[in-house]
């Protein structure tokens, strides 16, 4: 069995900090003038040895500078503000839901301001016209790194709280501890912690300095991005990028650079971003994941990105920044979001 997210990440198993800095090879800021999605520094300190301190939390949770949000489903309400800005909707905690919820506690701000966030089976009403609700797939793109990295930090802590009600040690059910961080089973005592699924994502270049892309075979139309995959048991990184690239394209990779990370809670990966250098350019894909791959000089995808052929990449993932990273220039706007 095979499965995929759209970031690009399969894997054919049965069962299945700040980028800020990162500088290209070019000598080229990565994302100097636009942090990369879900991944930038949010100005939050996660403050994680409170979680255990139930008085240090009652007490932060019924500050009156306190803001709370609720996530459900992975969404929250988000809302424009008149300078055109996005912001998640978030209200004092008296103001806020609170039977029969999960609360998480995410952290504080440079003011002291404790957040929080509610997990609920559904979300409030809107309190406004313009409030709506939106996975982090749209906001990430609209919030502040502050608020994408507070929406990110609630939505992989619900994956996962929704996913892991029982103790995979005995079977019982488990209950949520330390404020949404770790869930303990009342029966046997093991204690839970939220489980983050490394995977690598990569651009591919050859010695003419052309970059390997592919189309899985779910994919739109026109769409080609860089290949990726999970890392597996027992496994270093560097080995499952060449692994994955060998799978899908039959390409050999030899040095591998890591580049950035992005969190990717689709339900519960962590992106790690590199450029590796291919020693083959013969290109034999599987055709089960990767329908199609072909290396691309940064003229071909030029052309390709005029003509239609190829859609430029949109969106959060780090694909595009990898991309971009060695294309040298920004990539031109989509006309529709794939
Ligand atoms: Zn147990």
């Amino acid at each position: 069995m095979s499965t995929s997210t759209d970031n690009g990440v399969t894997t054919s198993t049965a069962s299945s900090g700040s980028p800020g800095s990162t500088t290209g090879a070019d000598g080229t800021a990565l994302s100097a003038d636009r942090p990369l999605a879900l991944a930038a520094a949010s100005g939050i300190d996660r403050a994680a040895h409170h979680r255990m301190d139930e008085a240090w939390l009652a007490a932060a949770w019924s500050h009156p500078t306190t803001r709370v949000f609720v996530v459900s489903g992975g969404q929250a309400l988000v809302d424009d503000t008149p300078d055109g800005r996005t912001e998640l909707v978030m209200t004092p905690s008296f103001e806020a839901p609170l039977t029969e919820t999960h609360r998480y506690f995410l952290g504080r701000d440079d003011d002291g301001v404790s957040y929080f966030a509610l997990q609920k089976d559904t979300l409030p009403g809107r309190m406004d016209q313009s409030a709506r609700p939106a996975g982090l797939r749209e906001a990430g793109l609209l919030l502040s790194p502050r608020d994408a990295g507070l929406m990110v930090h609630a939505v992989a802590l619900e994956n996962w709280q929704r996913l892991h009600r029982f103790c995979s040690r005995c079977g019982e059910r488990t209950v949520i501890a330390a404020a949404g961080h770790i869930r303990r089973c009342q029966a046997c005592g093991a204690e839970h912690y939220p489980r983050t699924d490394p995977a690598v994502i990569m651009l591919v270049t050859d010695e003419q300095d052309r970059a390997l892309l592919g189309r899985q075979v779910h994919w739109p139309e026109g769409r080609f991005s860089t290949l990726a995959g999970f890392v597996e048991p027992g496994e270093s990184i560097e080995q499952s990028v060449a692994r994955e690239v060998f799978e899908e394209a039959g390409v050999v990779v030899g040095d591998v650079e890591y580049v950035a990370s992005q969190p990717w809670p689709f339900p519960s990966s962590l992106m790690l971003g590199f450029m590796a250098r291919a020693t083959s350019s013969e290109i034999n894909v599987d055709g089960e994941e990767i329908e199609e791959a072909r290396w691309f000089s940064r003229e071909d995808l030029t052309a390709a990105f005029a003509s239609g052929e190829v859609l430029p990449p949109y969106g959060i993932s780090i694909a595009a920044r990898l991309i971009e990273l060695w294309y040298g220039k920004p990539l031109p706007k989509p006309n529709r979001a794939v």
